[in-house]
């Protein structure tokens, strides 16, 4: 690995390539980047990296966003068959027939779609600042998409508006059960548990807090108490045992996205030789797409 990971350094300085990884990938991956951080944290990296390249270890459509952020560079997705399933639950045409059932209403697109949906939309949001984004809307109604769970999520906070959902989620927060969580609970009484906003209702109701993965790091950085039941994909505790190795992090074993887990260091090594595979997306797509995902980054961060 030592190995590796020396030739895939000389190789990104020769080529002036960046690599920007998700919280969820494999550790080894995460240890290899430049950046790791939630699909906002890495949209404001790629937003203004000086890079020729970006190598972006996450799913599809975290590496189109980069792509359509940065058209005048390279951007390699190591695993193109890395596909978020959410992603896939919606597409261009659902959401042109949904501005027709709800005239006037705006679209908000979560960051979890495809480019040509978040060309069909107003403005994109991340579960850091969905509630942020929903709360700047002038309008009275919009559509939120595609994931009902957030969606549910940010009407908590959000009651002076109606909020038309689609009914998209994300089957690895799908699968965290409120039983496992009052097990976990039960079996750790200290813990302050944390849940993802992706999570059904009723677990975020037994959850002590519900956070982004980017929010949930910094208040476990800057919290007093020891032990933290996560909530959310397995694979951002590598990333917490490194910020805070003092604390313990109990894992829902469940909560595993297969498609995080496609991306290897050969893969990236590959990719830095080879330069491939591209993301490319067409350019019409990709000149709609930009508006709603600039105004996503420059809302900034909610929780
Ligand atoms: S964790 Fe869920 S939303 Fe994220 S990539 Fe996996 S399936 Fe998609």
């Amino acid at each position: 690995m030592a190995e590796l990971a020396a030739e895939i350094a000389n190789l990104k300085a020769w080529k002036k390539a960046v690599i920007l990884a998700h919280n969820y990938q494999l550790p080894d991956v995460q240890d290899l980047a430049d950046f790791v951080g939630d699909s906002l944290g890495l949209s404001v990296q790629a937003s203004k990296t000086d890079a020729r390249v970006i190598i972006f270890c996450g799913v599809d459509f975290m590496a189109e966003t980069a792509a359509v952020l940065n058209p005048g560079k390279i951007v390699i997705h190591p695993a193109p068959e890395a596909m978020c399933p959410m992603s896939m639950m919606i597409d261009a045409a659902n959401v042109r027939e949904l501005r027709q059932q709800h005239p006037g209403a705006p679209v908000v697109s979560y960051v979890n779609t495809s480019a040509e949906v978040k060309a069909e939309s107003d403005i994109c949001c991340t579960s850091s600042n969905a509630v942020k984004v929903v709360q700047s809307l002038p309008d009275r109604e919009a559509i939120f998409l595609p994931d009902r769970n957030l969606g549910m999520y940010v009407q908590r906070f959000v009651r002076d508006k109606v909020l038309y959902l689609w009914p998209g989620y994300c089957p690895t927060h799908q699968q965290i059960k409120k039983e496992d969580l009052l097990q976990l609970k039960k079996d750790h009484p200290r813990a302050i548990s944390i849940v993802h906003p992706e999570c059904t209702p009723d677990v975020i109701d037994v959850a002590d807090k519900a956070f982004s993965t980017e929010g949930l790091v910094g208040f476990i950085r800057s919290s007093g108490e020891r032990e933290f039941i996560i909530g959310t994909e397995g694979g951002l505790i590598h990333r917490l045992k490194k910020i805070s190795p003092d604390k313990t992090y109990y894992e829902i074993p469940s909560a595993v996205c297969p498609t995080m887990k496609k991306i290897t260091p050969a893969l990236i090594l590959k990719s830095l030789q080879t330069l491939e595979p591209r993301v490319t997306i067409e350019k019409g797509i990709m000149d709609r797409a930009r508006g709603p995902i600039e105004r996503m980054v420059n809302m900034g961060r909610g929780d």
